[in-house]
């Protein structure tokens, strides 16, 4: 999606601090970090939100899941995490490329 910032992120148009990534996906830090340890996990194939997901995401989806507790541990959330998924306008969604949000401190 041109108009997209995560996409162009994804396409390196725009800087970001990237922490992981491989074919199907994205993690770099949240430029306006909500805890001290704050990530964005996000697909590389641009799809606007969890509501937007399709049969085809599937495999994606569970991958990015498993990820998670990996790229969170290189994180050093040995302690443990919080994720969350903002859907849409009415659940705080600001940028509309499907994003997992990664937040901790480090143990
Ligand atoms: P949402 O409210 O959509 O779930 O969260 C969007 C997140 O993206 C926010 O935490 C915001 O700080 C982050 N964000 C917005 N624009 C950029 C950007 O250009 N670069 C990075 N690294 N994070 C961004
Ligand atoms: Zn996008």
């Amino acid at each position: 999606m041109s108009n997209c910032i995560f996409c162009k992120i994804t396409d390196k148009e725009i800087p970001a601090a990237v922490v992981y990534e491989d074919n199907d996906m994205l993690c770099f830090k949240d430029i306006n970090p909500a805890a001290p340890v704050h990530l964005l996990l996000i697909p590389k194939v641009h799809f606007d939100s969890l509501a937007h997901a399709e049969a085809a995401h599937e495999a994606l989806l569970g991958k990015m899941m498993l990820k998670v507790p990996q790229i969170a541990e290189a994180a050093g959330l040995t302690n443990g995490f919080k994720t969350l998924i903002n859907t849409g306008k009415g659940g705080g969604q600001e940028v509309f490329h499907l994003h997992i949000h990664i937040m901790g401190t480090p143990a």
